[in-house]
């Protein structure tokens, strides 16, 4: 329960911090003082050492799987609309699949502030995508479907590179914020009887312009690039999307985790450099683990770039209950 009430916390934009005394099981206390010891602790670093020059950490399965899932559900819409063929209509905001009406809870929850009433085919698309999202948990839907997703973390390679050149650095902001943006969002559409978020939502932005051409809100996602690559890294998915927050909370009970093993674990933090959520990596640190596996928290987009760069397979995507997934 405590573990729970944590990752909520985080997911909100609360400051991580180190588990007391009593939260450990005994058989992690048991471990954490073994790799302690002088001789654990040499053997380690040697195998950081061996690690890192062997390239080991350069793998990118999960990330192409990741890729080719964005790119085929954003061009099944183009590709329904172009050929007629109602495989799939709409927008990731609304659309129906093969006949199944599926709704963005955020976009969902917007529009029925909006019109202060509960909008049956709303309710259907988003009852249908909620069911989707927690079983595959945390934010997938930000990884595995979101087209700005793609285009940032292409934007994040060009910071990073920069950054390595000491041409721009990132400048990080309280992660509250994209709190503050949900409630002001959701005030704004109970208020105004607008969809106010949706005007500047990056993703329904680039979800129509692929299928319905372009607008000129294609300058906004453009100018949030910009803020990405020059300014601040993944400004907009670690900051800003009440979307990701939404999906965030959704999957904070999934079934599928990626699952850390303390046992596995170098402790050399290389996971925590890839990740576009750092704080729900925290557990891996040296001493942090309160159990001998845990599962990673409701704000990680199960991107899976940190089982990608594990050599060592402490990080791996789990269905509890089962083996690991893949
Ligand atoms: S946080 Fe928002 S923009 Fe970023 S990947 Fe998730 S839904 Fe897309
Ligand atoms: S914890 Fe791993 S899977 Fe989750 S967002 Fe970070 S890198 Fe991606």
């Amino acid at each position: 329960m405590k573990r729970f009430s944590d990752s909520l916390r985080l997911l909100f934009g609360g400051a991580g911090r180190k588990p007391a005394a009593e939260d450990f099981s005994q058989a992690a206390l048991d471990l954490h003082a073994h790799k302690r010891k002088p001789e654990e602790t040499k053997a380690r670093v040697a195998a950081i050492r061996e690690e890192l020059e062997s390239g080991h950490h350069l793998g990118n399965k999960w990330r192409f799987r990741r890729w080719a899932s964005i790119v085929f559900w954003n061009a099944l819409f183009v590709v329904s609309f172009y050929f007629d063929i109602q495989l799939v209509e709409g927008s990731l905001s609304a659309s129906r699949l093969v006949g199944f009406h599926m709704a963005d809870l955020n976009a969902s929850l917007q529009v029925m502030l909006a019109f202060k009433e509960v909008l049956i085919n709303l309710a259907i698309g988003s009852i249908t995508v909620f069911l989707l999202w927690w079983f595959f948990g945390g934010r997938t839907f930000c990884s595995w479907v979101c087209p700005y997703h793609l285009l940032s973390e292409w934007g994040e390679k060009l910071h990073l590179m920069l950054a390595a050149k000491g041409l721009v650095s990132d400048h990080a902001f309280d992660r509250r914020m994209r709190t503050v943006l949900y409630v002001v969002f959701a005030l704004l559409a109970f208020g105004t009887g607008y969809t106010v978020f949706e005007t500047i939502n990056p993703v329904g932005i680039l979800s129509r312009a692929f299928t319905y051409g372009a607008s000129f809100a294609l300058f906004w996602v453009g100018l949030l690039l910009l803020i990405e690559v020059f300014y601040s890294r993944r400004f907009w998915c670690r900051y800003a999307c009440p979307v990701g927050l939404t999906y965030g909370i959704v999957g904070s009970v999934s079934p599928t985790v990626i699952n850390y093993n303390l046992e596995n674990c170098l402790h050399e933090g290389e996971c925590r450099k890839v990740c576009l959520v750092p704080h729900v990596l925290d557990v891996t640190k040296k001493s942090y683990a309160t159990g001998l596996n845990v599962s990673v928290g409701a704000d990680c987009t199960r991107c899976g770039m940190c089982v990608d760069v594990c050599p060592t397979e402490a990080l791996t995507f789990k269905i509890k209950g089962l083996d690991k997934l893949l």
